[in-house]
């Protein structure tokens, strides 16, 4: 039985899957069974933040792997300890951290946390969650309520727990505020809902807002923390400070991770709250190296190097083929390429595989990038040739 079939017979069908056996990779290039090369400007949907076969974090993990892998949270764990300090440094807010294993559990960690501040802090009970049109918040039942995309509350999965609703833009949410609203959770960049970057001046409108009337503010940062915007978190670039932060993807390197960062420390009490998994010491460990990599990266100016450069790449692209694309999204190392109609996204991701370059797709009609921060110029610079071939192949 060859794997494809294997896959298609032995695992359940949730994805619509490519069909390619990669088997090694360097930094932002990947090497299939064929000994084809790809350049990869996904980075496994922004998880593989330092990079393909990264030395320093195969010689962390295994090392970890040699001596503890795993012992439960009933105990104390070093390396969970390190991290959660690393993150509270690195944030440069008063807060306290939980882990989890990915950014749904996050969100979800996040919510609970929210509601049980509504139950403690207010005479009558606070529990209702305001999000936003075209986001994306997860896959549980929970967390796929709060994504406010409507084709995502498949019905056949109902019922949905309540006290979520969604509004059209983040002006909208001022009148969806009731007293029973306890917070409103939101991406600085909707990363699956098109790479759309909100408005310094809006976000921080809002965050004053919520703040006089005591309502939380979750950011979900699963998709744009740890670097990916040039900055720890995205949030220091709108200079907020929210009350709660998650984080997943980038954390730790492609060990599942996930972190709920607060500074309302007093809520969770013993039994609250837990994970089997959650911060043991392989992911932590891992975490804590993938940040040490990416905070050396940053202070060595490298990233911000590497920003600039894939930035002017990415707006060439654009002008090249103005029958493509109409404009240039997100920030950092979290960027879209707006195109002209789905079509042509689903052309492009195509014909951009059979050149050797992945990219993804958000929203209806915008071709996603998120590269392994460590991407090298002259791998940016071959991925963009291929692109380009790609573009040609379509326009
Ligand atoms: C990917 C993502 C999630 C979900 O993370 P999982 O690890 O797949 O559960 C949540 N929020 C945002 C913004 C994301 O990009």
């Amino acid at each position: 039985m060859d794997f494809e079939t294997m896959d298609k017979t032995y695992v359940l069908h949730t994805y619509a899957r490519n069909y390619v056996n990669f088997k090694h990779g360097i930094n932002a290039t990947l090497f299939d069974d064929k000994g084809r090369d790809y350049i990869d400007f996904t980075s496994g949907i922004g998880v593989v933040s330092v990079g393909h076969g990264n030395q320093r974090l195969a010689d962390a993990i295994s090392d970890q792997a040699r001596h503890l892998i795993h012992t439960s949270n009933l105990y104390m764990i070093e390396p969970q300890a390190k991290l959660a300090q690393k993150i509270h440094e690195l944030t440069g807010f008063d807060v306290a951290v939980f882990f989890g294993n990915s950014g749904a559990e996050a969100n979800e960690g996040a919510i609970k946390l929210a509601r049980k501040y509504g139950e403690k802090r207010f005479a009558n009970k606070r529990y209702k969650v305001l999000t936003l049109e075209h986001s994306f918040h997860g896959r549980t039942i929970t967390t796929v309520k709060a994504t406010g995309q409507e084709s995502f509350h498949k019905t056949a999965f109902a019922p949905y727990p309540e006290g979520f609703s969604y509004t059209k833009a983040i002006a909208d949410l001022y009148n969806s505020i009731d007293d029973e609203t306890v917070a409103v959770m939101l991406e600085l960049v909707q990363g699956e809902g098109g790479v759309k970057a909100f408005p310094k001046e809006e976000i921080q409108a809002l965050a004053a807002f919520l703040k006089t009337k005591e309502i939380l503010l979750i950011i979900d940062e699963v998709q744009s923390g740890v670097f990916r915007s040039g900055e720890f978190l995205a949030t220091t670039l709108y200079e907020i400070e929210p009350d709660i932060i998650t984080l997943a993807k980038g954390l730790a390197g492609g060990v599942p991770i996930g972190a709920v960062i607060t500074k309302h420390k007093d809520i969770f009490e013993a039994g609250d709250h837990g994970s089997t998994f959650g911060g043991n010491f392989l992911s932590t460990r891992a975490g804590l190296e993938a940040l040490a990599i990416l905070e050396e990266y940053k202070q060595s100016g490298m990233l911000d190097e590497a920003l600039i450069y894939f930035d002017a790449k990415l707006k060439a692209t654009c002008q090249a083929f103005p029958s493509l694309f109409e404009s240039v999204e997100g920030l950092g190392l979290m960027r879209g390429l707006r195109c002209k109609s789905g079509d042509i996204l689903a052309g492009m991701i195509k014909k951009a595989f059979e050149e050797g370059v992945l990219v993804l797709k958000a929203g209806q009609n915008t071709l996603r990038f998120l590269p392994p921060l460590t991407i090298s110029k002259e791998e940016m610079n071959e991925g963009f040739k291929r692109l380009e071939r790609a573009c040609k192949a379509l326009g």
